[in-house]
């Protein structure tokens, strides 16, 4: 059980943790795959078979999340590509309410994320979270994804934060291990980050299906 008065700050993920990963996986796995057919004359299916590969092959990597890497390797217009079905952009239930809880404490609130910033304003565009943050970090301002330890420290110096005293939520199974060795102190991660997929078994971090969940706990002490 998380103890609210241990944490000063709250490091939040957005794709898959605040925002639904229906999104991405739609995105990635049909969309581009479909109109890099139509381009390329190839059936979807053998769109799938040549593109899938090389979406696993960078997976982790920042380029994975570079939508100027994959515009320049695929040749199509990435950002404008999300733009187009923005509309399938959404919050995962029970954040709304979790973050103004967040927001009416004094912790500190940072957005981490490994999404680019085209994508990342994109989203914020979409579902006006930004107001709940103190800070957006993306990634790409350190040019090291936060499956690395160079990512934590840089953000470490940029950013005063207590590692002791800091809560990390991500969906990212990879990054909660890079923040662990790290040292961040707290790790939750999110069992059902895909409204459209089942619910993932999770072994090695405490895992919520919600952020109702994490409510009773983080709310603070006067307002029980
Ligand atoms: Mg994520």
């Amino acid at each position: 059980m998380i103890k609210w008065n241990n944490i000063d700050t709250v490091l939040l993920d957005m794709d898959g943790t605040l925002l639904d990963l229906n999104f991405d996986n739609h995105f990635w796995l049909e969309f581009v795959p479909r109109r890099y057919a139509e381009q390329n004359n190839l059936s979807i299916e053998q769109a799938k078979r040549q593109l899938i590969p090389q979406f696993k092959e960078m997976e982790g990597k920042l380029e994975w999340y570079c939508l100027d890497y994959w515009s320049d390797v695929l040749k199509l217009d990435i950002a404008g590509l999300k733009a187009e079905i923005s509309g399938l952009i959404s919050v995962l239930p029970h954040v709304m309410e979790f973050l103004e809880v967040l927001s009416r404490s004094s912790k500190q609130v940072i957005l981490v994320t490994n999404a680019h910033r085209a994508s990342l304003n994109l989203k914020m565009g979409k579902t006006c979270l930004s107001p709940f943050f103190d800070k957006i970090i993306s990634s790409h301002d350190y040019g090291v994804p936060k499956e690395t330890q160079a990512f934590w420290s840089q953000l470490d110096n940029q950013h005063t934060f207590d590692k002791q005293r800091t809560l990390l939520i991500d969906d990212s199974l990879t990054v909660l291990k890079s923040a662990r060795l790290y040292g961040i102190q707290y790790l939750i991660s999110i069992s059902k980050p895909d409204s459209q997929q089942g619910k993932r078994q999770i072994y090695d971090f405490t895992a919520i299906e919600d952020f109702r969940e994490l409510m009773p706990y983080l709310l603070p002490v006067q307002m029980l």
